[in-house]
């Protein structure tokens, strides 16, 4: 009654219901000494390995583990060498302790085996295997190893499935090429058909599992045979090898002695060292193996103790796992304050303390980004500049707490008067500025005027003298357009409310940018160093002098070409532009450029008049004022910062990383804001 399906995964998948059903079980000898490893806490995971290989079942059990797709392997693990450096000692601890018993050494299934013989036998061959290989794959010594220990296991499922008759063959004295034949003829499977579809069942990789399903039928070597033909052919010798009474082929299967010599090299003598080492290698196992088993042991307790370790690495691994649970709680919680932290640390560092309006940086960067966005959707923007009127006097008169409390009024006035229709910030002392975006040009005016009135008509709180202030305001709308960039709303708006003061202040004067095509101006990226130069002659009314020698009454008179850095907003950017200087004061310097800079920036002057030593002259200060000249230039006035009583200024290397380092400094604390300015450009 041979099967009747032919296919190997026919075969595999009839077999699979048989392996469900059927046990491989553990020497229990190597079962109590698995136990014994497992109580010593100083027991190695090499020690375990040793354990783990003689006992055919737990060498499956651990390539199968190493071969899951947990480990993700590059190449599939062969050894248990390998698998053992893999899993690491925990692991194999738990595929050790996870070990199958059965309680009668000389009965499986039901039917009589000789557990026994079939667990001396496996390591024998083991060991032969690993010997048989020194010509033949000398380099997969190991996996032969572990074919050797494997490959009768098949007999173990096969007397579980078919019974008596098959345990019967088995226990007669047959060698096994003869048990082989006697299989096929008897019975729908072979233990070599068998221990295949078990070692596929198994994920054993092909280089174990093609030569478990060969061991029984001549492998023919050639030079090119690929390696697993190579195990395939040791696989055959070693298990066709009769073990029964002495180790030595003397005298008998002269066809197998024939088959070492031809395909594996192995003459008379050589077969004979091999047989003596592994005799030898197995003498040295053999004491594991604990050659005066019992015949019937209480496996129970033996069970009982392995599941007790079991359930303690249980324990042990879900307390880790809380372990790192609570660690990982423990990392969130501070990320989230630390998040939480960081949050309102830059909330307060966008504010000014006194008003709570966004302070000067914060003030840049949004209207930067509500330009950008109302611009891009075709909307206008309007920039109000505020500044109280006589305030000085009102702290001369009635001290500066009083002047805070009304600079706070005017801040709540402010942000009553805006509500829902845009932002207010703190530009510096007492002056402020508006954001309107979205509105059209009249409501932008309205708007305006409204908070004049409002600012007239507020009292400040608390025990204040009930005093009335009022604000000059200069305000700009614009329109989208290439050219309008928030710095020169912010520059236009600052020069209206200067006029709003000049015609008497407590008004407004408000301007319509016109759009950028009306204004004549030339693209920035069209104005050279000599557009500049001609502007600046014509400005200097002066012939262009050499700066390098210059005296001090000549500095009115210079004329270079410099890059401009004016440090943006709170954000830290860093533009630069192409300028030229027109004069030097002692405190300070005029420089024409393409953009308009905001009153009270800080920038830095680098002057480079094509000179061996770069940059020439290094400034650093404010913007006192800006103004556009003609032609899309402007001119930028800056008040130079001082050290001392001494303005920046640096004329040669090493002074100038002095200045530039205490300007960083300087700039840093006017601007208000934090970060290294020149790294983030
Ligand atoms: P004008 O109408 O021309 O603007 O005159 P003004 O007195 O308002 O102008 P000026 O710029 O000369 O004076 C501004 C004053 O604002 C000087 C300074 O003492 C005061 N100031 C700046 N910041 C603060 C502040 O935080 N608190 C108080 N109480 N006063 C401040
Ligand atoms: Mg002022
Ligand atoms: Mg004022």
């Amino acid at each position: 009654m041979r099967a009747t399906a032919n296919s190997p995964e026919a075969l595999r998948d009839q077999l699979r219901s048989v392996f469900s059903r059927a046990k491989v079980p553990t020497n229990p000898a190597i079962a109590m000494e698995i136990l014994r490893l497992a109580d010593d806490p100083n027991s190695t995971a090499e020690q375990f390995a040793q354990a783990i290989r003689a006992d055919a079942a737990l060498a499956a059990r651990l390539l199968e583990m190493a071969n899951t797709a947990m480990f993700a392997q590059r190449e599939p693990v062969t050894t248990i060498k390998r698998a053992v450096t893999l899993l690491g000692l925990r692991r194999i601890r738990m595929v050790a302790l996870g070990f199958q018993l059965v309680s009668h050494l000389d009965r499986l299934g039901g039917s009589p085996f000789d557990l026994k013989t079939f667990w001396q036998h496996s390591v024998l061959r083991a060991c032969l295997a690993r010997e048989a290989t020194a010509t033949v794959v000398p380099t997969h010594a190991e996996e032969a190893f572990v074919i050797g220990l494997l490959q009768d296991c098949g007999t173990l499922l096969l007397v579980q499935v078919l019974g008596n008759e098959y345990a019967e063959v088995h226990a007669s004295s047959l060698t096994p090429t003869a048990f082989y034949h006697e299989e096929k003829k008897r019975f729908p499977y072979d233990h070599a058909e068998a221990i295949h579809a078990l070692a596929q069942e198994w994920n054993m990789p092909d280089v174990i599992a093609e030569p478990l399903g060969r061991h029984h039928q001549p492998t023919a070597l050639t030079e090119e045979s690929s390696e697993i033909d190579r195990l395939a052919a040791v696989s055959y010798f070693v298990g066709s090898l009769p073990l029964a009474g002495d180790l030595t082929l003397a005298g008998k299967e002269p066809g197998l002695r024939k088959y070492a010599a031809d395909q594996l090299g192995l003459d008379e003598v050589t077969v004979q060292g091999c047989l003596q080492r592994a005799g030898d290698a197995y003498g040295q196992i053999a004491p594991l193996l604990a050659d005066q088993l019992p015949k019937d042991l209480d496996v129970t307790e033996l069970l009982d103790e392995a599941n007790r370790h079991l359930s303690r690495e249980a324990t042990e691994a879900a307390a880790r796992v809380e372990e790192v649970e609570a660690e990982r709680d423990l990392i969130r919680d501070q990320q989230y304050q630390l998040k939480s932290a960081l949050g309102q640390y830059r909330e307060r560092a966008a504010r000014d303390p006194l008003t709570r309006l966004l302070n000067r940086g914060a003030l840049v960067d949004a209207t930067l980004a509500c330009a950008r966005d109302c611009f891009d959707n075709g909307a206008g923007m309007a920039v109000l500049f505020l500044d109280i009127d006589d305030f000085k006097f009102i702290n001369d008169k009635y001290g500066h707490h009083v002047g805070d409390e009304i600079l706070r009024m005017l801040a709540d006035t402010v942000l009553e008067a805006i509500v829902n229709a845009g932002f207010a910030g703190r530009y510096g002392g007492e002056e402020f500025v508006v954001v309107l975006p979205g509105l059209e040009e009249s409501d932008a005016r309205r708007k305006a005027e409204q908070l004049i009135e409002k600012v007239r008509d507020a009292r400040p709180s608390g025990d204040c003298p009930s005093l009335s202030i009022t604000v000059s305001i200069g305000a700009v709308w614009g329109q989208p357009g290439a050219e309008t960039t928030p710095e020169e709303l912010f520059s236009a708006a600052d020069e209206l409310m200067y006029q709003a003061k000049l015609r008497g202040k407590d008004r407004l004067c408000f301007k319509e940018l016109p759009p950028p095509a009306d204004r004549g101006a030339s693209s920035p990226d069209e104005i050279t160093t000599q557009d500049f130069r001609r502007i600046a002659i014509e400005l200097n009314k002066s012939k262009p002098k050499r700066f390098a020698s210059m005296r001090k009454r000549e500095r009115q008179g210079l004329l270079a070409s410099c890059d401009v850095r004016c440090f943006v907003s709170g954000a830290a950017t860093v533009r630069t532009y192409a300028g030229f200087v027109r004069n030097i004061s002692t405190g300070g310097l005029g420089v024409l450029t393409t953009r308009p800079m905001l009153r009270g920036e800080p920038i830095e002057v680098e002057i480079d008049e094509k000179s061996e030593q770069r940059p020439l002259l290094f400034l650093a200060g404010l913007v006192a004022f800006c103004r556009h000249v003609k032609d899309g230039i402007y001119e930028v006035g800056v008040q130079l910062l001082a050290q001392g009583k001494e303005p920046i200024i640096a004329r040669d290397a090493t002074s100038l990383k002095e200045q530039q380092e205490w300007v960083q400094e300087a700039l840093y604390a006017s601007h208000g804001t934090g970060g290294d300015l020149r790294e983030s450009a």
